[in-house]
């Protein structure tokens, strides 16, 4: 399954279209939540996770600036922020 089309169908929302027919759409809020990086997720190591300490909310968490197609195979997000490392698979933006 590979995304298709991705683009911005409103200020906060994320509109996917898949190769299989099917719509997604991800409110920024809810994808910049599920951020898959270490840092927002936390690390499992040894079977012990490492959760994150609280997160400050700067501005711009969710106000994405860019959308950069990793292989043919995810996306990385760039937020207004500054947080970058979350790569986003199609499996993930798919179970969102
Ligand atoms: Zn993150």
């Amino acid at each position: 399954m590979i995304a298709t089309q991705i683009k911005l169908s409103s200020p906060d929302e994320l509109s996917i279209k898949w190769d299989d027919g099917h719509a997604s759409i991800i409110s920024l809020r809810k994808l910049r939540d599920n951020c898959p990086c270490a840092g927002c997720q936390g690390e499992t190591v040894l079977l012990k996770t490492y959760k994150p300490d609280q997160q400050q909310y700067l501005p711009g968490r969710y106000m994405l600036t860019n959308i950069q197609q990793i292989g043919h195979y995810a996306i990385q997000i760039s937020w207004g922020d500054g947080h970058s490392t979350g790569i986003y698979t199609w499996e993930i933006l798919r179970n969102l």
